[in-house]
């Protein structure tokens, strides 16, 4: 089949479904190179849309109370659970990743949805929030001031990026529904295919109102310029489209509310008390290895600079290769690949390139490519399939690095780095200018203590892992609901997800200055923020 033969994908705009009218861009199978769906809204009505959504889908939303809208996410979750199947089906296809890589996003964005449902579900029948208690406004206490948190009433339009297709639709619309704000997603061109999917069968399944959830594939064009003034628009991906995103009028003119999740050099820092062979060492070394290989290292939050001390780089080195050798590459159809391919041959030029970018200030210390693994790539032509081996860096000399602390390389990449004291290592993780995640390893807590300190300013999120904690931890990459995801500076900025908290995003906040007669009335069938079960 050619691509112009592959279907078009259908988008559900406006409460109907609409097919665009162009070409369309073909999606393809990263290990085959054979296209299979196309991605294309020419000629939608962007504004017809929008308001529909805003109107339609939000009021209905509105008119629900937390309760009710956490049963809507319930029922979301049977939705998505009885068609698994044809999910993994289409994220070994499109995606190219293994099971275990689909897991991660497929139940992932699963899991998530019913962790907001139980949230919501104690928030009962309330449909707005207090925030704190009443506070005085001067000596006589019946004037008195009560912040509250409102649903806005416009929409969530999301702006995805292609490592996530599922989860990544999930994690934001679960916060937005449950607050009563209708979500249009714009997933990535390159796996739009999935989260399509996943809409069509919730809206097919009839169980959320008509205009809470529409999907837009293909082209961004003209997305940005339907906000007002209270439409909120979270978006993730590169840098690069975050700058563009921020500048755009409806965010810089119109006020809109904006959440970026961009790129990250995200760092493991291994205790100075460390020893080869060690419990700590041996938890950086396996971490290291999960990071740079699940999903083919194309996680925001993965593991891209190890930090470890001088006098372990040589062994950690010698143990991160053989563990990584042990990694097969190719087709994820076949039983005996362990780790597929990048999304796409466009992001394989880019993990290229970017390779090359950091051997100008790194040593090779492992490279899967040479040592037979992509000559010897599982079910897959090398010169048609997306795959990349693993490769580890390294450099003695991190302090005088410039690249290995700026580029981020979007695939099963990392670069190890020598300490010479704890404050260095600080300084030199912190070189990253704000990131998503630092893990830390280590058998003493008052390290940790002292390392969580110094990196949480820096970082969204401390992931400190110790031998008492190694059979329960969750994973250095692996964004939990119930944490915040996110980080300053170059990671965004951004906050999402960390529970309930999640929610303030989609709400205003107002003080209601008034008699505490009125306040009495205003605060009763409120729910008070925060509530955590
Ligand atoms: P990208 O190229 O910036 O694309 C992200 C999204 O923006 C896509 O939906 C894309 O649509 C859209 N887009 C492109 N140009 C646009 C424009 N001018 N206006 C509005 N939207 C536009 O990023 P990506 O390559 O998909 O994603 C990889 C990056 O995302 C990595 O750097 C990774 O670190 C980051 N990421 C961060 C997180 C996080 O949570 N912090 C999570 C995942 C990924 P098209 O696909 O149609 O071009």
């Amino acid at each position: 089949m050619t691509a112009q033969d592959t279907p078009l994908l259908p988008n559900f705009l406006a409460g109907r479904w609409q097919t665009g009218t162009g070409r369309g861009t073909a999606l393809l199978d990263p290990v085959t190179g054979e296209a299979l769906v196309r991605a294309d809204n020419t000629g939608l009505n962007l504004a017809e849309g929008f308001a529909f959504a805003r109107e339609q889908g939000g009021a209905a939303l509105r008119a629900l109370s937390y309760g009710q809208r956490a049963a809507l996410l319930a029922e979301v979750v049977k939705v998505l659970q009885a068609n698994r199947d044809a999910y993994y089906d289409i994220a070994t296809r499109n995606c190219g990743t293994v099971k275990n890589d689909s897991a991660v996003d497929i139940d992932g964005g699963i899991f998530t949805l019913g962790y907001y449902a139980k949230q919501g579900e104690a928030l009962g029948n309330a449909t707005c929030l207090l925030d704190g208690e009443r506070i005085r406004m001067g000596k006589d206490p019946v004037f008195q001031t009560q912040h509250v948190l409102n649903p806005t009433r416009g929409v969530a339009l999301f702006i995805n990026a292609f490592n996530f297709p599922s989860w990544g639709l999930w994690e934001k619309a679960a916060p937005a529904l449950l607050s009563g704000v209708p979500v249009i997603v714009k997933p990535a061109t390159a796996t739009a295919w999935l989260t399509q999917r996943m809409v069509e069968d919730v809206v097919q399944a009839g169980v959320l109102p008509v205009g809470a959830l529409s999907v837009i594939c293909g082209s961004s064009a003209g997305l940005m310029d339907q906000l007002q003034p209270f439409d909120v628009v979270s978006f993730t991906g590169s840098a690069e489209t975050a700058r563009i995103i921020r500048s755009h009028p409806a965010v810089a003119q119109r006020s809109v509310r904006c959440n970026i999740e961009a790129d990250s050099l995200n760092s493991a820092l291994l205790d100075p008390a460390a020893t080869e062979g060690g419990e700590a060492f041996n938890l950086l070394v396996k971490e290291v290895v999960r990071e740079m290989t699940v999903k083919s290292g194309q996680k925001c939050t993965a593991i891209r600079r190890v930090f470890v001390p001088r006098a372990l780089y040589a062994a950690t080195a010698a143990a991160i290769g053989a563990r990584l050798a042990k990694t097969t590459v190719g087709n994820p159809r076949n039983e005996a690949t362990r780790m597929g391919a990048l999304v796409s041959r466009e992001q394989f030029d880019n993990v290229v390139a970017g390779i090359a970018q950091l051997k100008t200030e790194a040593e090779v210390l492992y490279d899967g490519n040479v040592d037979g693994s992509a000559t010897a790539l599982v079910d897959a032509d090398p010169a048609v399939a997306a795959c990349v081996a693993p490769v580890l860096l390294g450099t003695p000399d991190p302090v005088g690095a410039k690249v290995l602390h700026e580029v981020e390389v979007f695939g099963p990449v990392a670069t190890l780095m020598p300490y010479d004291s704890e404050a260095q290592a600080y300084e030199l993780i912190r070189r990253g200018e704000g990131s998503l995640v630092a893990s830390v390893y280590s058998e003493d807590p008052a390290f940790i203590a002292r390392a969580a300190a110094e990196l949480a300013d820096s970082h969204g999120r401390v992931h400190a892992i110790s031998p008492d904690v190694a059979a329960s931890q969750t994973g250095h990459g692996n964004v939990m609901p119930m944490s915040l995801h996110g980080g300053p500076g170059r990671a965004g900025g951004g906050e999402e997800l960390g529970g309930l908290r999640a929610l303030g995003f989609y709400h205003r906040r107002s003080a209601v200055q008034a008699s505490s007669a009125a306040l009495d009335l205003l605060s009763a069938p409120l729910a008070a923020f925060g509530v955590t079960p």
